[in-house]
């Protein structure tokens, strides 16, 4: 048996180690992010590695085993189907669905979860744009472009947001806002070289100053400019 908090270590842990998969993941590191002491830590991923889910060695930090990854991939996928369950088929925002989905991914029936995955269609992504793993626990990663890293000229369309901003229910509102929500296409006018501040016309209205802060937290896919 897995806890719920040893499963939130585990997805801790392929979070900070998602694009590195050899990558260890430090103890401070996995403190941080779980709001919790290095001691707790320490002790926590002891027992994980009694159990086979981690490697852990003191001072070199953690990595997940095969199996740890596992769990880790299917809580990710669980969570990213229950968000686009929520926001599909019971009208919830794009802001109010991580929070459930943090409980609901725990919830630990598999049939119930490839029924869900079937109702659904199988979604390849949730509503802010994460890959949902497959049945196999397959992740169709996006090319990490940045919408700060665009030209001016350029245009894109929106994919997702970074893999922290489902936490952030601020940013997601004020994207809402702006209309910089999945799907939309932005152009970038102008770039100011001070700031990193992008003109950035979005779904064609009038160009507006979006900052590197929320341009780093968007993930697009390049379009060919316009007439090209
Ligand atoms: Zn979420």
């Amino acid at each position: 048996m897995v806890s719920l908090t040893e499963e939130n270590y585990l997805k801790a842990i392929f979070a900070l180690s998602e694009r590195e998969p050899d990558a260890r993941v430090s103890t401070n590191a996995i403190a941080q992010r779980l709001n919790t002491a290095a001691a707790s830590v320490t002790d926590m991923l002891k027992r994980l590695a009694e159990k086979h889910l981690v490697a852990y060695e003191r001072y070199k930090g953690a990595s997940l085993t095969p199996a740890g990854k596992a769990i880790a991939v299917d809580l990710v996928r669980k969570h990213r189907l229950w968000e686009f369950f929520l926001t599909e088929k019971l009208g919830f925002a794009w802001d109010e669905v991580h929070e459930m989905a943090e409980d609901l991914e725990h919830v630990d029936h598999p049939e119930l979860i490839d029924r869900l995955a079937d109702f659904l269609g199988n979604p390849r992504y949730d509503p802010h744009g994460d890959p949902i793993p497959d049945r196999r626990g397959h992740i169709a990663y996006h090319n990490p472009l940045h919408l700060a890293e665009l030209a001016p000229g350029e245009r894109a369309r929106v994919l997702a947001v970074d893999q922290d901003a489902p936490d952030d229910p601020e940013l997601l509102r004020f994207l809402s806002k702006i209309g910089l929500v999945l799907g939309a296409s932005v152009e970038v006018v102008a770039a100011e070289d001070y700031d990193d501040a992008r003109l950035v016309r979005i779904e064609g209205a009038e160009p507006r100053a979006i900052s590197d802060k929320v341009g780093m937290r968007l993930l697009v896919r390049r379009e060919s400019p316009k007439g090209a």
